[in-house]
């Protein structure tokens, strides 16, 4: 199993030994201490009859219990599903029921809400991983070396969920292993960078994308449940050298804390994706983190998340751009509606191929759905590429506003609201009128006092009248998930 993800691990484990590779929020571990604890867990669960294939659900937060449990299922050869913590009983019912897990690894933490679980579903069993360790400390710490091969499905990951009901994603080691060498080469990741991940482990961007490449290039990482204080605390005390958060990260930090005061000097690449981030808001954070070290990253879930970036010195000429090459190992494309390229400036929908697109969705009825086409994944996503080829989104297909017959993309609508100085974010939906089928309606958080006649007046110089949002609404903060994504269905209700 050398071409594994958990064989990677396992080298490191041999290549490291006891050099200091994890800081949790408990412990400081080494590459053999994790690649041992997760061994215990293998070991137990290939005792309990856990079977290669079946699929495991990991609830934890990010620490070492995480680690764990996340390598010990991929080494006996089943499917890893870490979820969401912050969904509700009956979400996760769901999910179990729609990849029809047979257990679940969870941190004590969490005790109460799997008791309720065990009451709902009674039919899969749910270990405490603390309690494995603890109980079970005869466990052999050893490697199991099993048939494991590298188009085995390993992974199962839930979509953001922005536009319905998450989407569980399948993942097999080859492609998880295309996507880390892809970022290792495409960031310089190495054994010397301290990777910092505060980002739920639980989503793409963060565990395929950052962690996943860290592992790959055996560099060490901090990883702990994100904050905006301990964000700038470890980058300062653990000299981290890259890190990646949600736009929503940054922001918060520039706004709630005094960013200068901390010393960040040693990261060579502060990375935000998974949404975009609008040109004043970027600005203002490059200059409370005196940084211009910002990478934009673009891509979902389906895709490993792969897709594009954006490098700092692109940033000064196209803020607001994903970039205009596609990351290694992918190929990205603008089409219109019959496959064919669009010319600059016209809007067509972003379509991605590569090694490490998802296997497909997975669904423990209907089994693997490939979507590709040709080996093509569509994204939803509309753009366009201005004259030297650079890549803008317009706005996800789904969130499109259909006013008397008229396309309203309110990313456009969201971007000009946040270019007043009162307004720190803007989301703009759609609610149904009678009139005009849907109309526009604008969610605002305020960061100083201003009146709603002054923003209609600001957005009326900007934008054409039927963009303008008919109804305002001022809120202290944005709904949003664990991933920092902007719930547009919880804001339309
Ligand atoms: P669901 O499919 O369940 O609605 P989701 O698509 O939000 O959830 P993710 O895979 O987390 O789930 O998100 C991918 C989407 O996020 C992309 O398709 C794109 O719309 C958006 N996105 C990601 N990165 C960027 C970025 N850098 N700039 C703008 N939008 C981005």
């Amino acid at each position: 199993s050398q071409a594994t993800v958990h064989g990677l691990l396992e080298r490191n484990a041999r290549k490291y030994l006891t050099e200091e590779a994890f800081v949790t929020p408990t412990s400081r571990l080494s590459y053999s201490q994790v690649n041992a604890f997760a061994n215990q867990i293998a070991h137990y669960l290939k005792n309990s009859g856990v079977g290669s294939g079946e699929r495991i659900l990991i609830l934890s937060r990010n620490n070492e219990q995480f680690l764990f449990s996340f390598f010990g299922v991929l080494k006996i050869g089943a499917i890893v599903a870490p979820i969401n913590t912050r969904l509700t009983k009956e979400e996760l019912v769901q999910v179990l029921m729609n990849i029809g897990a047979v257990g679940i690894l969870y941190e004590a933490s969490f005790s109460t809400m799997i008791h309720e679980l065990n009451h709902a579903i009674s039919t899969i069993w749910m270990h405490c991983i603390q309690n494995i360790l603890q109980f079970q400390h005869h466990l052999p710490t050893s490697n199991l070396d099993l048939p494991i091969r590298a188009e085995d499905p390993c992974e199962i990951l839930f979509t953001s969920g922005t536009t319905g009901t998450p989407k569980a994603v399948l993942f097999s080691h080859d492609r998880l292993r295309n996507l880390a060498a892809a970022i290792c080469v495409e960031f310089h990741i190495t054994r010397s960078d301290k990777l910092l991940t505060l980002m739920p482990l639980t989503h793409s961007a963060p565990l395929n994308c950052f962690f996943l490449s860290g592992i790959y290039a055996g560099s060490s990482h901090v990883i702990a449940d994100f904050s905006p204080q301990l964000f700038l605390q470890s980058i300062q005390s653990e000299h981290s050298t890259i890190t990646f958060a949600a736009p929503i990260g940054y922001i918060l930090a520039a706004k709630e804390l005094n960013v200068q005061s901390y010393d960040l000097s040693s990261v060579r690449v502060f990375a935000y994706g998974g949404g975009s981030l609008a040109s004043t808001a970027y600005i203002q954070i490059k200059s409370a983190f005196q940084s211009d070290r910002f990478y934009q990253v673009y891509g979902l879930t389906e895709a490993g998340p792969n897709g594009s970036f954006l490098s700092p010195d692109e940033h000064l000429a196209k803020a607001g751009s994903i970039g205009k090459h596609p990351t290694l190992n992918m190929e990205l494309r603008v089409v219109r509606d019959d496959g064919t390229d669009v010319s600059s400036g016209e809007r067509g929908e972003i379509i991605l191929a590569g090694d490490t697109l998802m296997l497909g969705y997975y669904h423990a009825l209907h089994g693997i759905s490939e979507v590709t086409d040709h080996g093509w994944l569509k994204t939803g996503d509309i753009a366009y590429r201005d004259e030297e080829g650079y890549v803008f989104i317009v706005d996800r297909k789904k969130d499109i506003i259909i006013s008397g017959g008229v396309n309203i993309y309110p990313r456009e609508i969201e971007e000009v609201l946040s270019s007043h100085p009162a307004v720190t974010e803007a989301c703009v939906v759609d609610v149904p009128n009678d009139e005009w089928g849907e109309t526009v309606k604008a969610v605002v958080v305020l960061n100083k006092s201003v009146t709603e006649q002054e923003l209609r007046t600001h957005v009326a110089s900007l934008l054409a009248d039927y963009k303008c949002p008919r109804i305002y609404q001022f809120v202290p903060e944005l709904p949003r998930n664990a991933n920092g994504k902007v719930l547009k269905n919880d804001l339309k209700k």
